[in-house]
């Protein structure tokens, strides 16, 4: 006799891991079904967010910036070390270690909320008043059976067919978090956000960094004034970022990689490194679902197809995060796994999709939510836009932290805020005020008129509102 649960989630990411909490929360008997299985060979919760994306990421690049600051910025302060190396081993090891606590916390977070957590690949094999799922690991397989489902079997890294990975020389995301050695010459296929992240990473710790793009533009995703000011910013700090560069082949040999590209002029180059990072963005995780036996509809690159509340064509199966529409972030998947829950149980669930805030952890870092400039001239939406820069702010000049800006843009007509785009120091955490001013329909005038403490960043904030209407004050 197979298991019987009110609902069954496949995928244990940032996705379904929430939806199962908030589901055990809610009262209802649930099992998260999930096949990561860490380099031990252990089962991992967290998907490739805690694994091996947001998390490892973030403490590389805190590492690595403290390594840059030590070389170069502390001695501003009057700060003089001398002999300032890094040790690999040393920062991967606390890496793993801050991965090992956050995957091991799930667990707990399980128990403690009466989530059952299953190990293995969870496919659909019958539909009926129930669902049946088959759950295998190592030629060994169990069922279970939900009245209701949700999908959060999340992405993975996209291949380039003519650069295929050896995981030694040419290396996907996941290689990248774990060089042992920092390597002399680094190429990255995609200055995207996986590309402009880990290659900031590797640079600072001294790494000579290319990175192949293909688009003709630099960062088009985010508003135009920004990437502009970034790609300055990155090339000064020795990124090489070759926009316009078709790879046609990357050939690894023993020790070396050459990368042969058209670049924008159509001209045939070529590029050695001794490592090669492939980052050209991530398909959605459907492959082994069972999708086609319970007549799971995707669309036709793969994602599971839903409405705004994350209800497949199933009744009763949901889909949420990196497997369907939308950016795929983790904070997405996240609240869209509460919504998926709370309607399953009867809740009301909403998430607003045009008020995800983005993030690049680069120094300085990139944020923003809501319409871009570009956006808003091809809508032919009237807007004002107030800017202003952190070198004016005395916070940041407390920081030795002074370039880019924060730009808000506002209905001309209404003065509604309609997007914020900001790169400076701990725009991870500003973007936060402009999340709650866009789901609050707040206008600058709104913002203009609020108190915000001094001396900090966001006082930037606060003078970029007052620029929406000409009457910034510190410049
Ligand atoms: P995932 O996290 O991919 O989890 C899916 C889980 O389902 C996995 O454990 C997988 O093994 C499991 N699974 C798949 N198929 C099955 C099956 N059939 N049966 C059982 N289990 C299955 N996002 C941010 O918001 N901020 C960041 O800073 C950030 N940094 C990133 C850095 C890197 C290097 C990468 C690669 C990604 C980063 N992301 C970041 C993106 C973020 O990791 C994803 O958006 C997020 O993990 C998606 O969550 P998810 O739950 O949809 O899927
Ligand atoms: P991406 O979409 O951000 O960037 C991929 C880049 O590769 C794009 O600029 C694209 O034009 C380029 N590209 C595509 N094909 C190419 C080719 N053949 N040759 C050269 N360039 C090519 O994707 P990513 O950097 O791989 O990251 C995947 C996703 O993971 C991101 O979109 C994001 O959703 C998520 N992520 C988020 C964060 C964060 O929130 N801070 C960090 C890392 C990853």
């Amino acid at each position: 006799m197979a298991r019987s649960f009110d609902v069954a989630i496949i995928g244990a990411g940032p996705g379904g891991y929430v939806a199962a909490i908030r589901c055990g929360q809610l009262g209802l008997n649930t099992v998260c079904i999930d096949d990561w299985k860490n380099e031990k060979g252990k089962p991992s919760l967290g998907g490739t967010c805690l694994n091996v994306g947001c998390i490892p990421s973030k403490a590389l690049l805190e590492s690595s910036e403290n390594y840059q600051r030590a070389r170069h910025k502390f001695f501003e302060h009057g700060v003089n070390v001398h002999g300032v190396d890094i040790d690999v081993g040393v920062m991967q090891a606390r890496k793993n270690k801050i991965v090992e606590s956050f995957t091991g916390g799930i667990d707990l977070l399980f128990k403690k909320n009466k989530v059952i957590s299953m190990h293995g690949k969870g496919r659909f094999v019958s539909a009926n008043e129930t669902y049946r799922i088959e759950i295998s690991d190592d030629g060994k397989s169990e069922n279970v059976e939900a009245r209701h489902v949700i999908v959060a079997t999340g992405s993975l890294p996209r291949q380039l067919p003519g650069a295929p990975l050896d995981r030694k020389l040419v290396v996907d995301s996941v290689g990248a978090l774990a060089f042992t050695e920092v390597p002399r010459r680094l190429g990255v296929i995609g200055a995207g956000v996986i590309g402009l992240e880990l290659g900031s990473v590797w640079r600072r710790l001294g790494s000579e960094v290319t990175l192949l793009e293909a688009l003709p533009d630099f960062l088009p995703v985010a508003d135009e004034q920004v990437a502009k000011e970034a790609q300055k910013i990155f090339t000064k700090q020795g990124l090489d970022i070759r926009t316009g560069a078709t790879v046609t082949l990357a050939k690894a040999g023993k020790k070396r990689v050459t990368v042969e590209y058209e670049d924008n002029k159509g001209a045939q180059q070529a590029l050695e490194c001794d490592k090669l990072i492939v980052a050209i963005g991530r398909f959605p995780n459907t492959a082994a679902l069972g999708a086609e036996t319970v007549g799971l509809r995707l669309d036709s690159r793969g994602y599971i197809e839903v409405d705004a509340r994350c209800r497949s064509n199933l009744p009763n199966v949901f889909a949420i995060g990196d497997v369907v529409r939308g950016p795929m972030l983790a904070h997405k998947a996240s609240e869209e796994g509460v919504m998926a829950a709370e309607i399953i149980a009867g809740q009301a669930g909403q998430v607003n999709l045009e008020a995800i805030p983005w993030v690049i952890y680069t120094s300085p870092e990139i944020a923003w939510v809501g319409e871009t400039e570009q956006q808003l001239k091809n809508a032919g939406v009237a807007y004002h836009a107030g800017q202003f820069p952190f070198l004016a702010n005395g916070r940041a000049r407390s920081l030795g932290e002074t370039s880019g800006f924060v730009k808000i843009l506002a209905d001309a007509k209404t003065d509604r805020i309609v997007g914020v785009h900001i790169i400076g120091p701990y725009a991870s955490e500003m973007i936060a005020e402009a999340v709650v001013a866009l789901e609050f329909s707040a206008s600058s005038e709104d913002i203009a008129r609020i108190v915000h403490a001094h001396p900090s960043l966001s006082e930037v904030f606060h003078e970029a509102a007052l620029g929406v209407t000409k009457r910034a004050l510190h410049i």
